[in-house]
């Protein structure tokens, strides 16, 4: 059995001298010391040999496992180095290398922290309410009573009979009166949900919703305060309008228009031909809602207005379906990058 093992050793060096790439090396490893290769084959076999001679035998393998193992080993480096150096070698050092993927902030929220820090400059603090609301908050507090016509409006989506997705940031409003007094200035930008998809409406949407309380706040402030924000968004030319329009919670209350962006007011697809844009609504606190909160009407006088993150985003970008903002498609969010 000795002649054996040396006789393998001596196969096994000349094989490997004649070995020249890992593919070949390989072979010679299942050979060697694969599951049916001639080492484990020799293993099998001790048992068969005397006990006297059992051990220094079982030594001898021992040591030419080592051997083979730690030749194959040094071999394959030294074959594994010849192959990394030859791709060292095709390495083309003039390739421009790869851009990292920076994200950037969705337009939604690019356009809803531009709105909010025009605020911010203006006095304004913010505020935020929770998306799920109870009736009470999202319709009566707000003088939308059970059976108002109002409530027909919008679409709600009902969790439970008293429970609600807010339809509008104005619960907020309410929080706000509620737990502070007089005078605030806030504004509450948020999503808001109503049943509602097309080209134009998304079940879900950003609204920001403002609110000034003072003594002697007119509807003058209103339009000064509109004047300012629109033309800070759209250009300092940009021309308002206010037309009389009704909202529950507010007395008067007013749609807000811009002149419209497109086409200067000449009139266009997007304007359906007016020359105007609307923009958002407001008005002055309906004493109502004064009450309902524990104001005192006859010394507070306040404006509250709403309007839609996703419409001047629109307007702002010349895009036509509000759809595209929901889709998240690199494609179409790659054109905004960070302001
Ligand atoms: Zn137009």
């Amino acid at each position: 059995m000795i002649e054996i093992i040396t006789k393998l050793r001596q196969d096994f060096d000349s094989l490997l001298e004649s070995a020249s790439d890992p593919k070949q090396l390989e072979q010679i490893r299942i050979d060697f010391l694969g599951k049916k290769g001639k080492l484990p084959a020799l293993m099998k076999e001790l048992r068969n040999a005397s006990p006297e001679e059992k051990p220094q035998l079982g030594k001898d393998i021992n040591l030419l496992k080592q051997h083979v193992e730690n030749k194959i080993n040094s071999k394959g480096a030294c074959l594994g180095t010849k192959s990394s150096k030859k791709s060292d070698e095709t390495f083309d050092t003039t390739l421009p290398g790869r851009k990292e993927l920076t994200g950037t902030l969705h337009p939604i929220t690019q356009v809803m922290e531009e709105i909010t820090s025009i605020f911010f400059g203006l006095g304004f603090q913010v505020e935020e309410g929770p998306e799920i609301e109870t009736d009470y908050y999202n319709f009566e507090a707000l003088n939308i009573p059970k059976d108002h016509p109002a409530r027909d409006m919008q679409d709600t989506f009902y969790i439970e009979d008293e429970t609600v997705l807010r339809t509008h940031t104005s619960p907020v409003q309410i929080h706000t009166m509620e737990n502070r007094e007089p005078p605030l200035r806030i504004i509450a930008p948020g999503k808001v949900y109503r049943c509602d998809s097309d080209v134009s409406h998304t079940p879900m949407f950003h609204q920001i919703e403002g609110l000034m309380v003072d003594e002697g706040v007119s509807f003058s402030h209103l339009k000064g305060i509109m004047n300012i924000f629109l033309q800070e968004v759209f250009g300092k030319d940009t021309k308002i309008r206010f037309r009389p329009s009704f909202f529950p919670f507010t007395c008067p209350s007013a749609e807000v228009d811009i002149q419209c962006v497109m086409c200067s007011g000449k009139g266009c697809r997007v304007c359906s031909q007016t020359g105007w844009l609307e923009i958002l609504g407001a008005g002055m606190v309906d004493p109502a809602v004064f009450k309902a909160v524990g104001y005192d009407s006859e010394k507070w006088t306040g404006f509250a207005f709403g309007l839609g993150i996703e419409r001047i985003a629109m307007l702002k970008f010349g895009i036509n379906d509000i759809r595209l903002f929901f889709e998240n498609d690199l494609r179409f969010l790659k054109q905004f990058p960070n302001l």
